[in-house]
């Protein structure tokens, strides 16, 4: 199914826009002269291209600031006139579709909370069809690759085919650094699903606030992400929403200077030499790593069977809790990460198990007979 998005690519749309995109404004519209003095600022400071704001915002809680509603479409308008910013809105409902159609906003946006629902996303579809205007699609709150795909796949099955994913992170109820864990294999799932979407990042709402902003852009950067959306603000701690997170439009500009822009390959002969013989190295590796599983398994099975003689459970506790303690012993010395080695070792644990249990089922049919 995904294989058939019909994508155009963001360089033919999207003209003369210095790579990486950045977008940026503030996380809400709150009024004409709050929304103008941060737009002329990222116009004198930065090169962004596209002007953010909220209308109509999603708030977890009754009675907060919901938006100044479609009275800010038209101020946006007077800003696109006058500095040509190109100009994006979050949509919700097929009102808001719309109302930004009739008030000329350059491109849509569909934020966390409405991607989570396929209802409000086959709504919007319909609003959108026979339409031709850029859709940027935010990763769902819950960190399901399904849902998301299913919101991409939905808007562009509407016709839509200048479509641009935001990755802005995901709840999570364990403690975090980040407002919203950034689980970066999910994008690159995403990306090597879907290679030809333009897939950019939104540090703002990852990060939660200004400390983080930098180097979870400069990570978004160095998994070859297409852009940045970063909310600015021309008084941050004035703000009505997301205050902690937003930056003034010259801070927006220092964090830009202070990025490492890197390429995807280069030209280098010795580089791409060099690089070579590493990934030689690397597949000569896995090549073994691969060996070595399939003599564990072998082992596994092995063991399997010499339990299932003598009538033995699979599950061998203080066994299990030996091979933890010794191998994360080992992983210290050799300075590999434990987490990581936990999380492998417990893979290969389950694995082995259900080759057992599988064995043991074999017993459980001829024991039948
Ligand atoms: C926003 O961009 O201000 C916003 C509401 O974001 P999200 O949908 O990612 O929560
Ligand atoms: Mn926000």
């Amino acid at each position: 199914m995904i294989n058939t998005l019909n994508i155009i690519p963001l360089k033919s749309w999207l003209k003369e826009t210095p790579e990486p995109l950045i977008i940026s404004g503030p996380c809400s519209a709150e009024s004409e002269e709050q929304l103008m003095s941060t737009a002329r600022q990222l116009k004198q400071f930065t090169n962004v291209r596209i002007f953010r704001a909220g209308i109509w915002k999603p708030r977890s809680r009754a009675n907060m600031f919901e938006g100044v509603g479609e009275i800010g479409l038209h101020w946006l308008n007077n800003i696109k006139k006058e500095t040509g910013l190109l100009t994006t809105v979050e949509v919700a409902k097929p009102h808001h579709v719309e109302a930004c159609l009739k008030n000329g906003i350059d491109i849509l946006w569909i934020g966390a909370r409405t991607s989570v629902n396929p209802f409000s996303i086959q709504e919007l579809a319909e609003a959108l069809k026979g339409v031709d205007i850029p859709v940027m699609i935010k990763n769902p709150v819950t960190p399901d690759i399904q849902l998301w795909l299913g919101v991409i796949e939905r808007i562009n099955l509407s016709g839509i085919k200048k479509i641009i994913a935001i990755h802005r992170g995901f709840n999570t109820y364990s403690k975090s650094a980040y407002r919203n864990d950034p689980l970066w294999e999910i994008p690159i799932e995403l990306k090597s699903i879907c290679p030809n979407l333009p897939v950019i990042c939104d540090p703002s709402h990852i990060a939660g606030n200004k400390k983080l902003l930098l180097p979870v852009a400069q990570k978004a950067l160095d998994l070859a992400m297409d852009g940045l959306i970063i909310e600015s603000h021309i008084n941050p701690v004035k703000a009505l929403t997301d205050a902690k997170q937003q930056i003034t439009p010259k801070e927006l500009q220092l964090l830009l200077d202070q990025l490492i822009y890197r390429t995807l390959t280069c030209e280098d002969k010795n580089f791409i030499l060099n690089i070579d013989h590493f990934r030689a190295e690397i597949d000569l590796i896995d090549a073994e790593l691969i060996n070595i599983l399939s003599k564990r398994m072998d082992v596994v099975k092995k063991i399997g069977k010499y339990k299932k003689q003598h009538n033995i459970t699979i599950l061998q506790l203080d066994r299990w809790k030996n091979i933890l303690n010794s191998r994360i012993e080992q992983a210290k010395k050799l300075g590999i990460n434990t987490d990581f080695l936990l999380k492998l070792l417990q893979l290969v644990h389950k694995e082995s198990i259900q080759i057992q249990t599988e064995i043991m089922s074999e017993q459980n049919i001829s024991n039948t007979k």
